[in-house]
């Protein structure tokens, strides 16, 4: 079935899970009559299967869009996994290693980081017999933090991950002993969902202009022209669209009202990174969101960064220069304008947005990293 509106401007991404597959296999199996693509723009837009190895995060894959791959061996097994190239930034970014100790990630359900996260672990470990390190996975929502056992599970990350069922990361003691080796953080908390692509979703917080459609699947597309139509009648009422992170639509009433949720998002992204500061063996941290707006994005680090954890514990942005290769690489970076014309932190910080051709999600990820862990203090 062939993918409609804005969906179909981005191929699929699929993450190879490196507990049980390699790249090399699902080139054999899997994707086994695929052509190999030279750009996203061939895999979009010719006719037939084709594949591009992404040049910047390991073990990922794009694919012509609307290739049904749920009922491949492969996906049932949980070789592969459905999972956007934004998606892909964070735990890459992150890069645990033996030596960074347990690893959190604060936010998990449906559990694409986690699994991400032990795929890394065990690629940069691949002799190890036992589990080398452990994951503690925090999913505040028990219904949420169910899927996020069975993906843990078909990944087989299950070995190496504690899930905490229903609990809330802001509740949970840094200083406890339980994660006294913890060195890195992962950070992925609820957002405003503005980047994400396709469903019912419009794509601009201030609905300029209708959205973009490519015309000839626009025209065959009975979704795309009631969304629309929608878009049209919130436009021209005093209403705005934003979504929440499982893509449900929220309709604001006003200006101020999504000023007011952005605020409130902010706050909440905020109180967990300055709760991420205080583990007191953390030495990395990443922070994402799926948002297109400064004020959870370059504003959440700018206070962080600022704030008296950060600057009593010596966390500071991890610089491009000292990013894995591929995030190096990547060239779409945050808004110096709104990091208060800090280039290093601007930098620092990795965009995308959904329209600018590398056929991915609008999303946001920064780094923050410091030299030494203190195990001691408090503050
Ligand atoms: N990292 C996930 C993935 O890649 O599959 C997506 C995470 S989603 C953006 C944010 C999740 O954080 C939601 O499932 C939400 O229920 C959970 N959450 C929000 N506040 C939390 C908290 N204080 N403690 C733990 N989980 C929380």
């Amino acid at each position: 079935k062939a993918a409609a509106g804005e969906e179909a401007a981005h191929p699929r991404w699929v993450r190879i899970n490196a507990i049980k597959s390699t790249l090399e296999e699902q080139l054999e199996t899997t994707f086994r009559g695929y052509a190999r693509a030279g750009t996203i723009q061939d895999v979009v837009a010719k006719e037939g299967k084709h594949i591009l190895i992404d040049p910047h995060v390991p073990n990922l894959v794009a694919i012509t869009p609307g290739c049904d791959l749920s009922k491949t061996e492969a996906y049932n097994s949980g070789k592969i996994i459905l999972q956007d190239k934004a998606s892909c930034f964070p735990a890459y970014l992150l890069d645990p290693r033996s030596e960074d100790g347990d690893v959190i990630d604060a936010c998990a359900a449906p559990g694409n980081k986690t699994t991400h996260l032990a795929g890394i672990i065990r690629s940069h470990e691949p002799e190890f017999e036992s589990e080398p390190q452990t994951i503690f996975a925090f999913e505040k929502d028990s219904r949420r933090a169910k899927t996020l056992e069975k993906m843990v599970k078909i990944a087989g990350s299950n070995k190496m991950t504690r899930i905490a069922l229903g609990q809330d990361f802001l509740q949970v003691d840094p200083e406890s002993e339980r994660f006294r080796n913890v060195g890195a953080l992962l950070l992925d908390p609820s957002c405003s969902g503005s980047g994400i692509v396709g469903r019912d979703s419009m794509p601009e917080l201030h609905l300029p202009d209708p959205p973009q459609q490519n015309p000839q699947r626009e025209s065959k597309s009975e979704s795309t022209n009631k969304r629309k139509r929608k878009y049209e009648e919130i436009r021209n009422s005093d209403q705005t669209v934003i979504r929440d992170d499982d893509g449900n639509e929220i309709v604001v009433e006003s200006e101020k009202d999504l000023a007011a949720r952005l605020n409130a998002l902010a706050g909440f992204q905020l109180t967990i990174l300055l709760h991420a500061f205080r583990f007191p063996s953390a030495r990395k941290v990443t922070y994402s969101t799926c948002s297109i707006h400064s004020q959870e994005n370059e504003h959440v680090v700018m206070a962080a960064l600022n704030s008296d954890v950060a600057k009593e514990r010596g966390w500071r942005i991890l610089r491009r220069k000292d990013q894995v290769t591929g995030m190096k690489d990547w060239p779409v970076r945050g808004s110096t304008e709104a990091c208060n014309g800090d280039e290093e932190v601007a930098q620092g910080c990795i965009r995308c947005y959904k329209d600018d051709g590398h056929g991915i999600m609008g999303f946001f990820v920064a780094g923050f990293v410091r030299d030494h862990a203190n195990a001691s203090e408090d503050g």
